[in-house]
């Protein structure tokens, strides 16, 4: 049961994720007898996370340059020896600009900041140790429903399209390539509920590895096969499906 919950919360197994992590929320289950409850955003991060933080930034002055990509930091040395950054080559398709600015944040994914980092920097510890991370494969699969897959008590009401019911939490499995799932149209349902739609699904399927190579059909098989609704007539199957494979969670490889 230790691994799911590492994976739900990182990805990764117990052998590599850090302890503080388990210590952490395993504190949490213990003393809030309310924790067992996670909320999610009521509807897509775009509209609840991402925009919101966007509409501060702008506000208050500041500007996003979109599809530009980093293609080089440029930097000095100064009198002291110090390195400093000069600037940032940008592109985008063929166009190309230097920017300066008093202050450089990089908040790349992990094979991007390797990509950017200039390789002298590498003498530097601080830096070094970046190339000591490595991506986790990790895919997401939402599978839409014609009914409640997590409504489990009652089967003719799971099959209805009336009202949504089932169980609005973020939930773990041990049973499952999936450690973690949540039927989006409950637990956001803003944007993800549809009228005379049932549940979207959404399986998060760590290590991710084995399923990379395979065609979103086998994928799909596989996970609806283990949500283990998808054989059973009376119990909703899936009408749609996305699958999106990234890799951009982090372990540090000593
Ligand atoms: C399958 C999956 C499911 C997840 N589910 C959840 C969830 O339900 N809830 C949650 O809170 N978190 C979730 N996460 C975690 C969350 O997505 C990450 O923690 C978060 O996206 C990290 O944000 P970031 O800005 O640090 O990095 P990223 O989102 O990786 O952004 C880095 C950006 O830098 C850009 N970049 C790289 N190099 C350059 C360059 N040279 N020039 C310009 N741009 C560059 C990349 O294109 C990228 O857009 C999930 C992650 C995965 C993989």
């Amino acid at each position: 049961m230790w691994d799911p919950v590492a994976y739900a919360l990182g990805f990764i197994d117990c052998d590599n994720i850090s302890a503080r992590c388990m210590l952490t929320i395993f504190a949490l289950f213990a003393t809030k007898t309310e924790a067992s409850l996670l909320r999610m955003l009521k509807g897509s991060p775009d509209v609840y996370l991402s925009g919101p933080i966007r509409k501060y930034i702008t506000d208050k002055g500041g500007r996003f340059h979109l599809r530009w990509g980093c293609r080089e930091i440029l930097y000095d040395k100064a009198a002291n020896a110090e390195t400093y950054v000069k600037g940032l080559a940008m592109s985008k398709a063929t166009d190309k600009k230097v920017v300066q600015a008093d202050a450089y944040v990089a908040a790349c994914d992990v094979p991007g900041i390797k990509r950017l980092l200039p390789s002298s920097w590498r003498e530097m510890k601080f830096f070094n140790n970046i190339y000591a991370l490595v991506g986790v494969p990790v895919v997401t699969v939402q599978l839409r429903y014609n009914g409640w897959v997590t409504e489990l008590q009652d089967l003719e009401r799971s099959r209805q399209l009336r009202r949504a019911l089932g169980l609005d939490n973020l939930l773990y499995t041990p049973d499952a390539d999936f450690s973690c799932f949540a039927d989006l149209a409950l637990t956001s349902p803003e944007d993800y509920y549809r009228e005379g739609q049932g549940s979207l699904l959404q399986c998060v399927l760590t290590p991710g590895d084995p399923y990379m190579p395979l065609p979103n059909d086998e994928i799909i098989r596989r996970v609806a096969k283990q949500v283990g609704f998808s054989s059973i007539s009376i119990i909703p199957r899936f009408r749609s499906y996305l699958v999106v494979c990234c890799q951009n969670r982090a372990i540090f490889v000593p």
